[in-house]
């Protein structure tokens, strides 16, 4: 059984209900923060927060060490995603890969949505079609999740591998979820933790999980220098709990950030992506992708832990992400 706040020591349902706002919605959370943080954001004085942190620390399954071949037998069972353009498939060493965060950046209207909707698809697909038979869990903040795409993108796939293709089923094993706060956000992760769990031996567990987009809350809800701190914690531990669904689910997760085309006094550089070095150093690989002549989009690897950068042309039309 799971535990919950409430448990650990010195923590009532008003304590438990102040961490939660702050955004430390589970054991994890609390036991990765530190006294002077949880102690202000969630107004509980810091030798309290400290006090919560060890119970937390003690009761929690903060991943610890693990050795280099457990590692090693880990990463045997990677899978990939083909994105059904297959410059694209090449540049990422064959699709998009599970136990991993990949983050795709660009700007508005620029196809990150597209690309969400498109994995979508094809981590349904049998792997010989470049699949995981996989269920998918999309966390979307900003309401852009469209059946009527998701079902043009199936009939494109059908054509295209010649495979008979029933949209209805694929759009039943699309879970989305309408996050309306970056602490919903947050907290979705552990619903889908929980909805993985339900569907791990169901022949159809969650290979894919997308939150579209990882920051337009977290731009909106902390505008100004002062509170910059602040978000980028949030947004750390956030992608810290993506970052173990992936590994837990053996789950490609994929985040969309939009960048802004015009200088924006809050985040600095106008050319690097909102989240700027936190989500730099968490998502493992990177995608700044932009448009190009007519449908085509160019996506560019920026950063990759064993790929070398590079650019492929995708094409986004009726049928989805092609060549
Ligand atoms: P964002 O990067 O903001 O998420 P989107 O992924 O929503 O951008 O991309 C929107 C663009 O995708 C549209 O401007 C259009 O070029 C293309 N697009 C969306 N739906 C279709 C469609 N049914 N057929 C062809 N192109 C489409
Ligand atoms: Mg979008």
């Amino acid at each position: 059984t799971e535990m919950l706040l409430e448990d650990l020591p010195g923590v009532g349902p008003a304590t438990a209900e102040k961490l939660k706002e702050a955004g430390f919605a589970t054991i994890e959370a609390i036991a990765v923060a530190s006294p002077a943080e949880l102690g202000t954001m969630a107004d509980i004085g810091e030798a309290t927060a400290a006090k919560i942190i060890a119970a937390a620390r003690q009761s929690a399954d903060i991943g610890g060490f693990e050795t280099g071949d457990m590692v090693f037998e880990r990463r045997l069972h990677i899978g990939k995603i083909k994105t059904g353009c297959s410059e694209f498939d090449e540049m990422m060493g064959g699709g998009i890969e599970s136990q991993s965060i990949t983050e795709i950046y660009g700007e508005f209207g620029s196809g990150k949505t597209q690309v969400a909707h498109q994995l979508a698809v094809n981590v349904q697909l049998p792997e010989e079609y470049g699949g995981l038979d996989s269920s998918v869990i999309i966390i979307d903040t900003e309401n852009t999740f469209r059946p009527d795409r998701i079902k043009q993108m199936v009939e494109g796939r059908a054509n295209e591998l010649g495979l008979e293709l029933d949209a209805d089923e694929i759009l039943k094993n699309i879970h989305v979820a309408r996050a309306y706060n970056s602490n919903h956000q947050i907290l979705l992760v552990d619903s889908a933790m929980d909805l993985a769990n339900e569907l791990k031996d169901s022949g159809r567990p969650v290979r894919l999980l997308i939150v579209d987009s990882l920051t337009a809350h977290f731009r909106a809800e902390y505008i100004g220098r002062g509170t910059l701190a602040d978000r980028q914690q949030k947004l750390n531990k956030h992608l810290h709990g993506l970052q173990r669904f992936a590994n837990l689910n053996n789950a490609a997760v994929l985040v969309t950030n939009q960048v802004m085309s015009k200088p924006d006094v809050f985040f600095g550089d106008p050319t690097k992506p909102i989240g700027g070095h936190i989500l730099g150093h968490t998502a493992t690989f990177r995608l700044y992708i932009r448009k190009s002549k007519g449908d085509k989009r160019i996506v560019k690897l920026v950063d990759s832990p064993n790929l070398p950068e590079g650019e492929a042309v995708i094409a986004v039309t009726k049928d989805g992400v092609t060549d």
